[in-house]
């Protein structure tokens, strides 16, 4: 009882399910990639999104924003561009409740990064995602001060540690084959495992969801990252941001950059 009382707040974890539950009813997956944005990698998971009209979220590390490369911008106004979220995933990629990082450092990992993807990518970014996934007092302080909520996920195929594409790819289909509720995914574009993964997953759910369809059973969806952010949107603030928008993309980056 003791022992359990003097865990660290770290111990405690992030609740899952990470998005909540299913909205539709169907077995839903939302799509995020972190660590980014890298230039060889980032496009080529861009490419195969657009293939399969999504529009995820990416959860970028300031200092891979910054560094005033003109190929970086370039890539940023894409993700913008073509209708993607970007999330802040911290400055350096810091485990956050480490004690050799002060307070200050530590705060300084959320806004820098948060100012550095204002100027490069010239949205505001709106959910936070903390590095490692690691949770302590100091962490919920930062979050709590800046009005942020954790992203959390459910499924981590460990792409990030392995690099090993066919090993990503079938643990995502098994947990894919039983999932009922909604799962948030978590991978990372700039991992030559996920270029080479993603692919493979999303034809997957494409012949899963036609002999799913066929045996009358629930489809898997794939839930937009717009369609995320509106959730937590009021309902008439969402109507005047599909008048307001001129297009799909557009209405994305209006709804994340709205968002509370
Ligand atoms: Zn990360």
């Amino acid at each position: 009882m003791l022992a359990a009382l003097a865990l660290p707040a770290a111990a405690k974890g992030w609740p899952t399910p990470a998005a909540g539950d299913s909205a539709s009813g169907d077995p839903e997956l939302v799509l995020t990639f972190d660590d980014g944005p890298n230039l060889k990698t980032t496009p080529a998971v861009l490419d195969t999104l657009a293939k399969h009209h999504l529009h995820v979220i990416f959860f970028q590390v300031g200092e891979m924003v910054g560094g005033k490369s003109k190929r970086v911008a370039e890539i940023e106004a894409r993700i913008v561009r073509e209708g993607h979220i970007i999330g802040n995933h911290t400055m350096t990629h810091k485990d956050l409740c480490k004690k050799k990082i002060d307070d200050d450092r530590a705060a300084r990992e959320i806004d820098e990064s948060r100012e550095t993807i204002v100027a490069v990518a010239g949205v505001q970014p709106r959910w936070f995602r903390v590095p490692y996934g690691v949770r302590c007092e100091r962490v919920e302080k930062l979050l709590t001060d800046r009005g942020l909520v954790h992203f959390h996920w459910d499924l981590d195929p460990q792409e990030w540690k392995h690099n090993d594409a066919p090993k990503a790819v079938k643990y995502v289909e098994s947990e894919l084959g039983r999932m009922s509720d909604r799962n948030v995914l978590l991978m990372h574009d700039i991992k030559t495992a996920t270029v080479k993964a993603l692919p493979e997953i999303l034809d997957w759910i494409d012949a899963e969801n036609i002999k799913r369809v066929a045996a009358h059973k629930r489809p898997i969806r794939i839930i937009q990252g717009y369609e995320l952010a509106a959730e937590r949107l009021p309902k008439g603030l969402v109507d005047w941001l599909a008048d307001a928008a001129p297009d799909l993309h557009a209405l994305a980056t209006q709804t994340a950059s709205t968002l509370p």
